[in-house]
């Protein structure tokens, strides 16, 4: 499974890196709106990691566009913004999943395992 992790907080960025990569996902790292848009428009994800306070821009204005690129992803928000408007939001645009900061890496892990049965029907075994 391909994972995009849109994050400008390089040490969280590189922790989730490591620790998916570990559990054999391939990662590629965006530290910004930009480059997260960019990555989008050029490959194709199964994940997006979705950072929200992004240096050049809001990640909830990121989501639609990178729907549009990546229409079959599953999105995770990541955010310290635990809001109740922002996730809103975030879900109203079609993500599938808020993770508030900070969070375990396994829990992260166990979610995307859950949104792998659930919107890929991959099989428990198969999963990393
Ligand atoms: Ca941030």
């Amino acid at each position: 499974m391909k994972v995009l992790i849109v994050e400008d907080e390089k040490t969280l960025a590189y922790e989730i890196e490591d620790f998916l990569k570990k559990a054999f996902y391939i990662c590629d790292l965006a530290h910004g709106f930009k480059a997260g848009l960019e990555k989008m428009q050029i490959n194709t994800y199964d994940f997006i990691l979705l950072d929200l306070g992004l240096p050049d821009g809001d990640g909830l204005n990121l989501l639609p566009q990178a729907k549009k690129h990546n229409p079959d992803a599953a999105y995770i928000i990541l955010t310290a913004r635990g809001n109740l408007e922002d996730r809103i939001a975030g879900l109203d645009l079609g993500a599938d999943d808020y993770l508030p900061k900070p969070f375990s890496l396994l829990e992260l892990q166990s979610r995307m395992q859950a949104i792998a049965r659930r919107k890929f029907n991959v099989k428990e075994e198969l999963l990393p």
